[in-house]
């Protein structure tokens, strides 16, 4: 397959780098790949492309390296990237903070400002950063572009964007929320519309992004009114390894009585809690098997995750007024019935209902689990923020 328009998008984590040559239009993908371990000895990087899938275990030191070692993978398969024709390099950059909603062409200008940010996302924006320095130097004739996880959000009405704190301390450390997998929940909503033949501007939704990290969020004809991820990826709803909500009470008590520092703090509530902290494990389907076994710890896990996000289906059926759709994506949500089922239980009064048979179905299609004459339709819509963002990156290179 010719990679001639296509996409070439990155995603840098600390440690990792995820890439995907896709054609926005089609959405066909010519060639996918991931390194992990980056920086450690014990790295490597497996690549798909032409049906075959090759690891190899190298030493990779760093990003630039991972993307020189990616460029070899394409050029063995007779696709030399540089000169390839390539759209564009799509960029996902976790945190755009205030200056940055609209997918972005990189200038030097940009970079300076995504840097400038960065202590809002001291995780991520640093490790977006190397990939689009290393991409940029070794594709030096293609655009690159930034596609910011915060922009879907950014018009979020002021009471959902707001912390009841001191207003001067907010504006002095740009203290808001601004939500995150904006991609996906903006992707995933407007799937849902296509799925009920419905302009997206016509109907309210909620989606429910549950993968290792989940976030929810409220839709009104295509506008996002809330959602439960804020100022970072730590608020809102239980996830793999995060806490999601606390009382920041907890912080402070942590900090104070129990001695551990702020380092130390980050690492237990972002690393060390949420699913993982109350069993031990982060993977749902583990965490099912357990279940089914008796482990009594991963029964409550289960269930302090299915009463969170209940919790905010429920604030969010009260924000909405009218929800014509809710919809399940990522990991969890796509492959987990019995998370969507618990979800929604006994929610039949508000026309919400999973029908048992269609909620067991698997399949990679998007699909409605809710029987045809109910209210509300409930949907499994898989997400796909690779070919997100590449449309994106395309669009704004014209
Ligand atoms: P994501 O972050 O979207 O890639 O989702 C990753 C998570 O999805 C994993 O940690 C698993 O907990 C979950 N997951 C993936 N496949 C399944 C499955 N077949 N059943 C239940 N959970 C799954």
């Amino acid at each position: 397959m010719s990679a001639q328009g296509a996409v070439l998008v990155l995603n840098a984590g600390s440690s990792s780098l995820k890439y995907q040559l896709v054609h926005p239009d089609s959405g066909e993908v010519v060639a996918d790949g991931i390194a992990e371990r980056i920086g450690d000895r014990a790295s490597s990087i497996t690549h798909e492309q032409d049906g075959r899938t090759e690891t190899d275990e190298v030493s990779l030191p760093d990003h630039r390296a991972a993307i020189e070692r990616a460029l070899e993978f394409f050029r063995a398969h007779g696709t030399e990237l540089a000169d390839a024709g390539l759209a564009a390099v799509g960029h996902r950059v976790v945190h755009g903070g205030r200056s940055f909603y609209e997918p972005t062409v990189i200038t030097p200008e940009v970079i300076a400002e995504i840097e400038r940010i960065s202590p809002l996302a001291p995780l991520h924006n640093p490790a977006n950063l190397v990939g689009i320095s290393a991409a940029r130097e070794l594709l030096p004739d293609v655009p690159s572009v930034a596609v910011f996880d915060t922009a879907f959000f950014h018009g979020l009405p002021d009471a959902a964007a707001t912390y009841a704190i001191d207003r001067a301390v907010a504006e002095e450390h740009a203290l808001r929320r601004y939500g995150f997998h904006g991609t996906s929940h903006d992707y995933v909503s407007g799937q849902v519309a296509r799925f009920l033949d419905c302009p997206i501007g016509e109907i309210n939704q909620i989606v429910l992004h549950l993968g290792n990290g989940a976030s929810a969020s409220a839709i009104a004809g295509g506008a996002p009114i809330d959602t439960s991820m804020g100022m970072t990826p730590l608020e809102g709803l239980v996830m793999g390894t995060r806490s999601g909500d606390i009382d920041p009470g907890l912080v402070l008590h942590l900090h104070r009585a129990a001695g551990l520092s702020v380092d130390e703090i980050d690492t237990l509530l972002n690393k060390q809690s949420g699913l993982r902290g109350l069993c031990g494990e982060n993977d749902f389907r583990t965490i099912t098997e357990q279940i089914e076994a008796g482990d009594a710890d991963a029964r409550r896990a289960y269930d302090v995750y299915i009463h969170r996000l209940r919790r905010y289906v429920g604030a969010y059926l009260v924000e909405l007024g009218r929800v014509d759709a809710i919809a399940f994506t990522a990991g969890v949500g796509e492959n987990a019935a019995s998370v969507r089922a618990d979800a929604l239980a006994g929610l039949e009064h508000y026309g919400i209902v999973v029908d048992p048979d269609r909620n067991a179905v698997r399949s990679r299609e998007a699909r409605r689990i809710s029987p045809d004459d109910t209210e509300v339709a409930v949907l499994v819509v898989p997400t796909n923020e690779e070919l997100a963002i590449a449309r994106q990156s395309s669009a704004v290179v014209g």
